[in-house]
């Protein structure tokens, strides 16, 4: 038995909103070991097992009735390597940026797009990532994840995770599974994907004309450092909103009545509206109530200023979707997991 339950435990250093709430039961998994015997201390104490990462897509609406289980498993390896394609197999609690560091720093690209995202490898799969222009389905070959309905392990491929934007499988099914490792297929050869402005804008502003995936990393790094409010100084999910996908006939007619509309067209003929402009067109920018608002330089962002309880935030959400719907006839969807 080598679990550290903890009683009664404050969540507050474990999501990045940096939300007060308590778990009944806290524990954190070093090993396949530690997960098997946390799902029977569950069981024994009759609560529900919720898994977290690094608490950073999560907003607590008050104090958690389970035992909560953090991610901790460290390890990675490579598995295959033809000269070219090499497959990476990393632990489900190693921290993500620290992982895409290290696969740059043996030479292999794949992930540099993903950099400073914060977060676990293990909990990668389960919205499938994704910041300019790629997420993980692009690099990503397989997992293995434990069934909590049956106890027994489960490879998945590519194919049978069913990734989509922001989406999964697992997210679909949530709690059945829990992702223990993940493999990616990256390459010694670099392929770089520019085709998000701002970071051909950030490499050209730096004198770099022919990047390599470490300097498309830094200047990823770099662009979020601005852009981004840091959890560990301002309390936030990222993203709180998915961008909304509408039909081409909807766009063009939003188009018509708000000309500065910012939307992408999509292979399947939708058009997907950054759901950022839509917010701060509608005038949330840099809102505060209380010590919940809406970040003043990325209004995607919710924020708590200090104290804002989750269901606070939760309101302040459900304010934002019923305005933009009232305004643009466009549902937003939330991205972090309620609970
Ligand atoms: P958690 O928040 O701990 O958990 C998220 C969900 O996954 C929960 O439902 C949890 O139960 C489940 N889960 C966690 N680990 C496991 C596991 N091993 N097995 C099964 N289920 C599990 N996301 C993007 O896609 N792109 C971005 O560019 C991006 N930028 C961000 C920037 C900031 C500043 C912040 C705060 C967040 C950002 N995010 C982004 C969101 C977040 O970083 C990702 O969703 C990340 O993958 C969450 O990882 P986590 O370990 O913190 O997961
Ligand atoms: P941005 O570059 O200001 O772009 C605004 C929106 O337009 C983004 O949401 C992006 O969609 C879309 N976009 C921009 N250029 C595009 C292109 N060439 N093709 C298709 N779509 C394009 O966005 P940002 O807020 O600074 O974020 C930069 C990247 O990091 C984005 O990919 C974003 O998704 C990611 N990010 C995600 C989170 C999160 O929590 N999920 C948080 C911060 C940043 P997409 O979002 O679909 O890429």
């Amino acid at each position: 038995m080598s679990l550290d339950l903890q009683v009664n435990a404050s969540l507050k250093p474990f999501n990045s909103f940096g939300v007060d709430v308590k778990a009944s039961l806290f524990a954190q998994a070093h090993s396949d070991a530690d997960v098997r015997e946390a799902l029977l201390c569950a069981v024994e104490h009759q609560l529900p097992l919720l898994v977290i990462g690094g608490g950073s897509n999560l907003l607590l609406t008050g104090d958690v009735s389970a035992l909560v289980l953090r991610m901790a498993s460290r390890g990675i390896r490579l598995l295959e390597d033809d000269g070219d394609r090499v497959i990476v197999e990393a632990e489900a609690g190693e921290v993500w940026h620290a992982f895409v560091l290290w696969t740059l720093e043996q030479g292999l690209s794949g992930l540099e797009n993903l950099s400073l995202i914060p977060g676990t490898v293990g909990a990668a799969p389960m919205q499938n990532i994704g910041a300019y222009g790629i997420e993980i389905k692009d690099v990503f070959v397989g997992l293995t994840a434990l069934d909590r309905q049956t106890g027994e392990l489960r490879e998945f491929s590519l194919a049978e995770c069913n990734f989509a934007y922001r989406d999964s499988l697992f997210k679909q099914q949530a709690g059945r599974w829990l992702i223990l490792r993940v493999r990616f297929a990256l390459s010694r050869a670099t392929r770089l994907h520019l085709e998000y402005g701002p970071v051909r804008q950030r490499l050209a502003e730096q004198g770099i004309e022919q990047p390599t995936a470490s300097d498309v990393s830094r200047a990823i790094s770099s662009i979020r450092s601005e852009k981004l409010p840091d959890p560990a100084v301002l309390g936030n999910a990222g993203s709180f909103f998915k961008n909304p996908l509408v039909s081409a006939a909807q766009a063009d007619e939003l188009k018509l009545a708000h000309p500065g509309l910012i939307g992408y067209p999509q292979a399947d003929g939708q058009v997907k509206l950054a759901a950022g402009w839509l917010i701060e067109a509608a005038g949330w920018k840099g809102f505060r109530e209380a010590d919940a608002g809406v970040h003043r330089l990325q209004s995607l962002v919710l924020v708590n200023h200090g104290s804002a309880t989750g269901l606070e935030l939760l309101a302040l959400a459900q304010r934002i979707q019923a305005d933009i719907q009232q305004r643009f006839a466009v549902q937003l969807e939330m991205e972090p997991n309620v609970y």
